[in-house]
Formats: structure tokens, C-alpha cells, sequence
């Protein structure tokens, strides 16, 4: 295993400055000889890739081999700026569907399955990724893309589906359909697999409870192939990712420095065996932190914890930093709260106003619910209850902080 992954590290680094200008001239500023890098110890000697660098060199400053071997593009959403162009040789498309593959077998999915596919088709990476993954597994897709509940209750229903892919906020809205319209018993589904944001654990619970399915926490991003990056397994204690294609290392968002196995901050990728792309040392902008002991399921995959949010999402209320998974956690331990919330923050006379709006039958417990809070986050918000069903769910990212402060 360790000489496969010095290998593949060796060939990307000489793949990536003999391709490329982009990564040419990075190396070269760094004073990187990349015939020096030989094993994964060598690692730290790599510079670091940014997401505005990727964005700068839209649209093929970071493609390393000639056009003709180029067979498919995509593109991040771009809703944060420039988009950054993903392209793909015909052997980075086999080994992303050999990667979403293992995550369906991961999941307990068999070639008997039928499997749902509702995340976005087109320039996303999303639908297509789980669609390839299926198919090479050989169970059988059914692309009904996103949105349109009554076209997703028909094929749900008709076809069977026993697997169902989604962004876990569209999840979150088919199962409370699901209970609206009362067909829980008439579906046939099992598993459930989503990702393409962070869903915490009280949302999961919800989701199960509803559908009465098994689910999954799926990883990956354009920049690295698309979705299928990783998945947790049936012990649910953290999500295994195919270190055979690409090294995860952790390291302190403000500093840079690589953290010990174990402790939590921005997750940075290398390619192993990417053609048209290869990432060297990328930044994700993920929150996580790699568990270092084995899983309970024997996996000799490794691990990273689910992810604790995006540095991007990180807010500020009164000079304390926030992540919204930290809400998450306190609003999980509550009793009779939905898995729904909203952070407001508003200014007034020069001081932040932070307010939370969270989905609950009853208005009562604001008060307790504050003192968790502040005691979590250092920083003690206003509560609004409101009616279940009442905060916005979407069939793509749910935004739940907006910052109305200028
Ligand atoms: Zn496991």
C-alpha cells in the first residue's frame, strides 16, 4: 500500500509540473524539484493550492494533458465567484465510478437495487456520479434528477426504488411528504444515500424515522472528481475515504501547519492517480479531523470524522467565532425541537443582534435552550420558536445563516 501511494505521489507531482504552466510555475516558486518528491513523508514540502488559485486559472490553466484526451467537463456552481472548470480523461471518469461504487457497496446496495437518483444533472458533478456508480455496480438507475415531488412519488412508488440519493435538505423534504401524504408503508425504500452539505445529526434521526430507512453520508467535491469521495460505513462513526486515489492531510486554517492525527482543521487533498487534474495540496475549506484508530468495521480504509462545516461558513457574532454545527450539536441534545433552524444576525447601534429560529411544536424551554447555547458557542443568542415545517427546505443547499449586518 505505502509504495503504491509514494508512487502515485511521485507520478502526480511530475505529471502535474510536466503538464501544466499552473503547477509548473508553483513549484518553481516554491523551489520544488519535482523528482524530490518520493514518498508521502515528502508531502509537507509541497506547496499549498487554493480554490481563488483553481478559480484564476478558469478555464483550463490546471488541465495537464492535451485536449484530445479531455472527454468530459463540468463545473463547480460558482456560487461563491468564478466557477472552477473540473475537466476528465476517460480513466479519471473509470476511477470515480470504481470510487461511488465502493460507496454503494459501503451502504449494503446490491446489483437487486433500484436506485433513485435525485441530486442535479448537467455542468454539476452530482447526478452523473451517482448514475456511473450505480450502473458499474449494476444495480439499476433511475435518473429523475431534482425537484418535481410528484414525479419522485410516482417513481418512488411504481418503480420501487430501494435506494435513494438526494442533498439531504431535499431528503428532509421527501420524507415529510412522504408522512403528509401517508405512503410510508406503500415505499419500498431501505437506504438512503446524501451529502453535498453538512446535515447533522438530528436531521438524520428525522430522516430515518420518517422514511424508515438506513442512511449514509456521503463525500467529495468537484475539484476531487465529484461525490463518492468517501462514505460512513454501517458503524456510522466517521466516514472512510479511499486513500488508494488521494491522501487527506489536516492542517490549522490560519497557520498552515500539518495538525496530528486526530486533532480537527481544514482538510487539504493530493491526487494519487487523477490525469486531467491533479490536486496538490489542496485546500478544501472542509472542517474534519482524520480518527486515527481502526473501525469497528475492519475496514483498512481510514477515516475522517463527518464534517464539522466549512471554514467558509464560520460566522462572527460579537467577535466569537460560530460554526453552525456547534448549534447543531446543542439543538440535537434537546428534546421536541425540530431539525430545522435559522440564524439571523442583524446590527443595531453598533451591536450584533443573533437570533436563532428553530422548529418546535411548543413554545416553551427558550430560555434553557439559550443557556445550552451560549455555554456551546460563548456567545448567548435570542430563541424564536416557530411552527414545524415553517423554515425554507430546498431540493439544493439550504442556506441557514443570514448575516443582514452589512
Ligand atoms: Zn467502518
Amino acid at each position: 500500500m505505502t509504495e503504491a501511494v509514494d508512487a502515485g505521489l511521485g507520478w502526480t507531482v511530475q505529471h502535474a509540473y510536466r503538464g501544466s504552466e499552473f503547477f509548473r510555475r508553483k513549484l518553481d516558486a516554491a523551489g520544488v524539484d519535482p523528482h524530490s518528491i518520493r514518498s508521502e513523508a515528502d508531502l509537507p514540502r509541497l506547496p499549498l493550492t487554493t480554490k481563488q488559485e483553481l478559480r484564476e486559472a478558469y478555464p483550463f490553466g490546471w488541465t495537464c494533458v492535451p485536449p484530445e484526451q479531455v472527454v468530459r467537463i463540468h463545473a463547480s456552481t460558482g456560487t461563491t465567484g468564478r466557477r472552477i472548470l473540473a475537466t476528465y480523461t476517460a480513466n479519471d471518469l473509470e476511477d470515480w465510478a470504481a470510487m461511488f461504487q465502493r460507496c454503494y457497496e459501503f451502504a449494503g446496495v446490491t446489483a437487486a437495487d433500484r436506485v433513485q437518483i435525485t441530486p442535479g444533472y448537467g455542468l454539476w458533478t452530482a447526478g452523473i456520479g451517482f448514475q456511473a456508480g450505480a450502473e458499474r455496480l449494476g444495480a439499476t438507475a433511475v435518473p429523475t434528477g431534482p425537484g418535481n415531488l410528484n414525479l419522485q412519488f410516482e417513481v418512488m412508488l411504481d418503480l420501487q426504488s430501494t435506494v435513494l440519493c438526494a442533498t439531504s435538505s431535499f431528503a428532509l423534504l421527501i420524507a415529510e411528504e412522504t408522512q403528509r401524504r401517508g405512503l410510508n408503508e406503500r415505499l419500498a425504500l431501505r437506504v438512503g444515500v446524501f451529502g453535498s452539505e453538512r446535515w447533522g445529526e438530528a436531521m438524520r434521526s428525522r430522516i430515518e424515522e420518517l422514511l424508515k430507512i438506513e442512511t449514509f453520508d456521503i463525500y467529495g467535491f468537484t475539484e476531487l472528481y465529484g461525490p463518492g469521495m468517501g462514505l460512513d460505513c454501517r458503524e456510522h462513526e466517521g466516514i472512510h475515504y479511499w486513500d488508494d486515489y488521494y491522501l487527506v492531510e489536516v492542517i490549522d486554517h490560519a497557520s498552515e501547519k500539518v495538525l496530528a492525527a486526530g486533532e480537527e482543521g481544514e482538510l487539504v487533498v493530493t491526487t494519487l492517480r487523477k490525469q486531467a487534474q491533479p490536486l496538490l495540496r489542496y485546500r478544501t475549506h472542509d472542517l474534519s479531523r482524520i480518527i486515527p484508530e481502526p473501525c469497528p468495521c475492519g475496514s483498512p480504509f481510514p477515516r475522517i470524522e463527518r464534517l464539522k462545516g466549512r471554514v467558509d461558513d464560520m460566522f462572527k457574532v460579537r467577535g466569537v467565532a460560530v460554526f453552525p454545527a456547534q448549534i447543531d450539536t446543542v439543538l440535537s441534545a434537546q428534546p421536541g425541537l425540530g431539525s430545522e433552524y435559522q440564524v439571523l444576525l442583524t446590527r443595531r447601534e453598533g451591536r450584533d443582534r443573533f437570533l436563532i429560529r428553530v422548529e418546535a411544536p411548543e413554545v416553551s424551554g427558550t430560555e434553557v435552550l439559550s443557556a445550552a447555547l451560549r455555554q456551546e458557542l460563548g456567545v448567548r443568542p435570542e430563541i424564536e420558536i416557530v411552527p414545524p415545517g415553517s423554515l425554507p427546505r430546498t431540493d439544493r443547499k439550504t442556506k441557514r445563516v443570514v448575516d443582514e449586518r452589512g
